[in-house]
């Protein structure tokens, strides 16, 4: 099952401290969506609202247009997976993941087949009579996975699900996950601080901070024409133009900027002499450091392409493309 969610001026104080301020989102339903930003930005707040853990100081919560608030979480359409699988330990996986239809009353063969379903859409279902410990980190997160949507929830709230696994699992689950999504079609809110992970799964990216949406958009909007330069930076490295060289408009409160993928031999901004100070290869480019020629000068971050590589010390002309004038963040 799927539903549309959306959030209408939701403000949550705790004491003085307010820690969402005016959020209003709309996620269609089928969506996966990623609310991404800083530790204490608001994102766990703002899945626990979803969730109907918290009640917002003020706002609206709807979800599939019914609206939620007076909704205890046990009878919203909603299920949370957090980063603590808890798993229970005495059980086996198949008894793990029909818990919940157990607990809404289910018989012991119906639960089972819809266990085994779910144990089969995350590639464990020969494990089904296993017991939580005989399985590595990775197949327990498929086992929660599996356990939250065996109740075929409208929408999967998940609080930084991939949080304990080490890199390479999880960029691994990272495109299980979104495999998975696409298989069942149920609306996904996830929150993370890793922005590669948001690149990597998102539909649709919420950047927060302070308690508020600073953007929103698909992947490639958010990194490559962000609207605030809290956005930009957190979505990346990012070069800082002086707004002289950069034909942008002078705004005070613009400051004109580029990716490092941006500097480079060619582009509409010419940023002057450059020499490469030092360069480390990354497999399918070199991230150069280089400063402006003359005293004081400017140090770029660029990605060059792995055969175009000046020597250290070598003075290159150096040019800027697709660069964004942004807003300082208030
Ligand atoms: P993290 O990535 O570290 O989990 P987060 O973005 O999820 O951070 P939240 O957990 O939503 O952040 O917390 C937002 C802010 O609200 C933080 O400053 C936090 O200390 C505060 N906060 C959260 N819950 C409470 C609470 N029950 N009482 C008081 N302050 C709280």
């Amino acid at each position: 099952m799927t539903a549309d969610v959306s959030l209408k001026s939701i403000h949550q104080m705790f004491g003085s401290f307010q820690a969402l301020d005016d959020i209003n989102l709309e996620f269609g339903a089928g969506e996966f969506v990623v609310l991404l930003g800083p530790s204490g930005c608001g994102k766990s707040t703002l899945l626990f609202i979803l969730g109907g853990f918290l009640t917002p100081t003020s706002g609206e919560v709807l979800i599939g247009g019914a609206n939620m608030l007076q909704v205890a979480p046990k009878d919203r359409p909603t299920t949370t997976m957090f980063q603590d699988y808890a798993l229970f330990p005495h059980m086996s996986l198949r008894d793990n993941v029909a818990f919940g239809l157990r607990m809404r009353g289910q018989n012991k063969g119906q639960r089972n087949i819809r266990a085994d379903e779910m144990l089969d859409l995350v590639g464990l279902l020969d494990k089904a009579h296993h017991k939580p410990h005989e399985l590595s980190g990775g197949q327990r997160q498929r086992v929660a996975l599996a356990r939250a949507l065996a109740v075929d929830p409208e929408v999967l709230l998940l609080d930084e699900p991939l949080g304990a696994l080490d890199l390479k699992l999880r960029r691994q689950m990272q495109e299980e996950l979104k495999a998975i999504q696409r298989k069942v079609g149920t609306t996904f809110v996830h929150v993370t601080h890793d922005q590669e992970e948001a690149m990597a799964i998102a539909d649709r990216i919420v950047v927060m901070n302070h308690g508020k949406v600073e953007d929103a958009g698909p992947p490639e909007d958010v990194y490559l024409r962000p609207k605030t330069l809290f956005s930009a930076n957190f979505m990346g490295d990012l070069n800082t133009i002086p707004a002289g060289l950069a034909n942008k408009g002078s705004e005070a409160d613009r400051i004109i900027c580029a990716r490092p993928e941006n500097i480079g031999h060619k582009g509409e901004i010419n940023l002057g002499n450059a020499v490469l100070e030092s360069s480390s290869f990354f497999g399918t480019y070199h991230r150069c450091h280089f400063r402006i020629s003359g005293k004081g000068g400017q140090e770029y971050v660029a990605h060059l392409p792995v055969d175009d590589l000046p020597k250290l010390g070598e003075e290159v002309q150096l040019f800027a493309s697709n660069a964004v004038a942004l807003e300082h963040s208030s």
